[in-house]
């Protein structure tokens, strides 16, 4: 027998579409209904709640709503919990005084130039001593309304930036740096043990972007490897993966 819609609440009847949470529907509303951006759930009022349209377009359900970060006190709480959470791990970032800002869409383009950050980006200013960072101020922004559990990847992501930058790393090649800094997100998603941690690790693995993706793919299989320690020394010596 058909499972029942989530949706519609009808017998389902032809093809249907199951999502990460256990809910299928008739395969037509996928044409018609929006869908959480975050979640993957069909916008609804029995199955999300409701939801709503951020005016960049962004899509966001009433479950993922309830979790969005949209306070900069907020941000920057859960930012130097991801900080203290990394440190568990063994990347270290000393001295923590960030700057942060929660920005819009449009701001956050500017920022990043095309670079490839679509929910934050990292801006650091050092000062050398005989080539050695002796001070360091960083600035950190992320994209206003985030899910709690994408805000965090995404601020473990930038974090993992100031990482290189406070090592004086500065020439490693895409695939390394982004796929080191996607691995930073999985070392802090990997301690939430939430099903919304899991959707986003489970995004990481399947990743289609060579330099994201792929890069996140090689320094996981390293990491696995030679162990946490063993990426970070491969990192601080090596240009590329
Ligand atoms: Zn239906
Ligand atoms: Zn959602
Ligand atoms: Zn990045």
């Amino acid at each position: 027998m058909q499972p029942k819609c989530a949706y519609c609440g009808k017998q389902i009847n032809g093809k249907f579409y199951n999502d990460y949470w256990g809910n299928s529907y008739c395969a037509e509303h996928l044409k018609s209904v929006p869908q959480c951006n975050y979640c993957g759930r069909l916008i609804g009022k029995n199955i999300t709640r409701g939801g709503k349209s951020y005016s960049d377009g962004r899509r966001i359900c009433g479950i993922c709503l309830k979790k969005a970060v949209t306070d900069n006190a907020q941000g920057l709480r859960l930012l130097t919990g991801v900080r203290n959470t990394l440190k568990l791990d063994g990347i270290e970032i000393s001295p923590f005084r960030p700057e942060f800002t929660l920005i819009s869409r449009s701001k956050l383009k500017q920022l990043d130039q095309g670079s490839g950050e679509k929910q934050g980006f990292a801006v650091f200013n050092r000062q050398l001593e005989n080539e050695v960072v002796k001070s360091f101020t960083m600035q950190i922004f992320i994209l206003d309304g985030l899910p709690e559990a994408s805000f965090i990847s995404t601020c473990a992501h930038e974090l993992m930036h100031i990482w290189f930058y406070s090592h004086n790393i500065t020439d490693t090649s895409p695939a390394l740096a982004e796929g080191s800094c996607n691995m930073a997100s999985y070392l802090v998603l990997r301690r939430q043990k939430t099903p919304e941690a899991e959707l986003l690790i489970k995004g990481l693995f399947e990743d289609k972007n060579k330099i994201y993706g792929g890069g996140f793919r090689k320094v996981q299989r390293l990491s696995d490897k030679r162990g946490i320690d063993g990426w970070l020394n491969y990192a601080k010596t090596h240009k590329r993966i």
